[in-house]
């Protein structure tokens, strides 16, 4: 079902401030959500124009461009977001984006992906869910908690890193007052999306 207040949202702050490249993509997304798939294209379209670099934009285009029946355009937009991902070491969207051109018959360029072996791993390396690279862990937990945890042991510093520079991006392009349930639910959101914690999208 579509969310309307979410919609409501983020349709003010794109009007407001129409560089706003989050709001277009959180737009985008609530549409997606709510298969409202017809609307959710140009949305995404306009995201990915603001920065071409935002890899989950074309994961949700190809799904909005498959829900409307536009394979063609659905392949386009994975294929070259396939790429785009695979630039950034943004392993996630860019395994999501093989995934749904397998789906759909579609060629799949071919990339070698660094192997965690045991022995690496018992000399305390990981593979990072966001990247790939095999390295070491972060020197300590970024904070507590079983999510903590879980970033401790799947996210590579560097990946960390760009995620703090993208946190404060996403708290001001998208105004989140996090002593707010709804805001900390979509900032929690955005964290294991561009970690590559969450495995739906
Ligand atoms: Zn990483």
């Amino acid at each position: 079902m579509l969310d309307q207040q979410r919609v409501e949202r983020f349709k003010n702050m794109v009007l407001a401030d129409p560089e706003n490249e989050l709001g277009y993509f959180s737009l985008g997304r609530t549409y997606v959500d709510g298969a409202a798939f017809k609307e959710a294209v140009p949305v995404l379209l306009q995201a990915i124009k603001l920065n071409p670099g935002l890899s989950q934009g074309y994961v949700l285009l190809a799904l909005a461009q498959r829900g409307v029946g536009d394979t063609e355009g659905a392949v386009n937009t994975l294929t070259q977001g396939y790429k785009v991902a695979q630039e950034k070491g943004d392993l996630m969207p860019r395994n999501q984006m093989a995934d749904m051109l397998k789906d759909m018959g579609a060629e799949v360029p071919a990339e070698k992906v660094a192997q965690l072996t045991p022995e690496l791993a018992a000399a305390g390396n990981i593979q990072c869910r966001r990247c790939g690279r095999v390295t070491a862990k972060m020197a300590e937990r970024p904070f507590g908690g079983a999510l903590g945890e879980q970033i401790y042991q799947s996210v590579c510093h560097g990946c960390f890193q760009a995620w703090i520079r993208q946190g404060t991006k996403v708290i001001n392009e998208l105004r989140l007052n996090l002593t707010e349930p709804a805001a900390e639910e979509i900032y929690d959101q955005h964290m294991k999306q561009f970690l590559g914690l969450d495995e739906t999208r």
